[in-house]
């Protein structure tokens, strides 16, 4: 359990111990000669943590940092021991299954994505909170019917799919099915089932910086891509919110984000530049090109003009 959810603690662990008097956990369960049994540990609350072996190395009572792989953790994780390292939502959906069956739960979803999947739906929507939806549903349909719509009637502008690793997306994708299938032919993931939803008042710059400032806190600091691709983007990305951008940033950007990409240790520092990267595909007039600019920042990259935001009016 993170550090931040240090609240549900003590109600865990009642609730094991209940278990346990009750004879749903421990030796001989129910009778049945069947022994199991469920520990708590508690970390720092470290996003790299959400990396299986980070998490198996906290557990052990060292940072969380990635191991060198092979072994693999089924082979050697905790204590050196098999390991498989599960979501609570995967075990959630295994529940479902066998308490309802296979055929009652791929009732719902598409022809790839069966069943249901937890998302967290925030930003510039009505209604935002933590919502369970069928695959398929399409992204529309989740802001507008689960959402109610956006807040004072404003425009959606683009969204993050699946956290603060996840791709941005303009709102000309918004009827996009909620799969797995819909998204990978559109070079998205679902990740962690966040839908972050912005009106048109935010500024893509303003948001990229916010999500390279939480990397660069979270970075573990072990690869030099990720430890200093964030240290660096983030110094850009600043100058460039702040409008005293060079040509000079304004050309590494997308070169210091495909190094964290393609050269990170860990899924962290490969999946950290993922909003930039999405931004420059699909919002790069906005961040590049619009509002009066200084001779020094044109800069010209694969012969297209590109332009920092100086003094840019948006
Ligand atoms: S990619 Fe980032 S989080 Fe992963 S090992 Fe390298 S520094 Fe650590």
């Amino acid at each position: 359990m993170r550090e931040e959810y240090a609240y549900l603690h003590e109600m865990l662990l009642e609730a094991l111990k209940q278990a346990r008097q009750n004879g749903f956990l421990g030796e001989n369960i129910l009778g049945k000669g069947f022994d199991f049994d469920i520990d708590l540990f508690s970390g720092a609350g470290a996003y790299i943590c959400g990396e299986g072996s980070s998490l198996i190395e906290s557990m052990e009572g060292r940072s969380g940092r990635p191991r060198i792989k092979p072994p693999y953790t089924k082979v050697s994780g905790l204590f050196n021991e098999p390991t498989l390292v599960h979501n609570v939502e995967t075990l959630t959906a295994i529940k479902s299954i066998l308490f309802h069956g296979a055929d009652v739960f791929s009732k719902y979803g598409t022809e790839k994505s069966k069943g249901t999947k937890l998302i967290s739906l925030c930003g510039n929507v009505n209604k935002p909170g933590v919502y369970e939806v069928p695959f398929g549903i399409t992204i529309r349909e989740i802001i507008e019917d689960l959402g109610e719509g956006m807040k004072d009637g404003s425009e959606v502008k683009f969204l993050q799919l699946g956290g603060a690793s996840g791709a941005i997306i303009p709102k000309t994708l918004i009827d996009l099915p909620y799969a797995y299938e819909s998204f990978k032919e559109n070079g998205l993931e679902i990740g962690s089932g966040a839908v972050l939803v912005a009106d048109n008042t935010n500024r893509i710059i303003d948001f990229l910086d916010s999500v390279q400032t939480f990397f660069l806190h979270e970075s573990c600091g072990k690869c030099t891509p990720c430890r200093e691709g964030n240290r660096q983007l983030s110094n850009i990305l600043g100058r460039m919110k702040e409008g005293v951008a060079t040509d000079k940033d304004v050309a590494s950007v997308e070169r210091i984000a495909k190094i964290m990409k393609y050269a990170s240790f860990c899924g962290l520092g490969k999946t950290a530049p993922t909003a930039v990267l999405t931004a420059i595909r699909y919002f790069s007039d906005e961040l590049f090109s619009k509002g009066d600019v200084y001779e020094e920042c044109k800069v010209t990259i694969d012969n297209k003009l590109w332009l920092c935001p100086v003094d840019s009016p948006y």
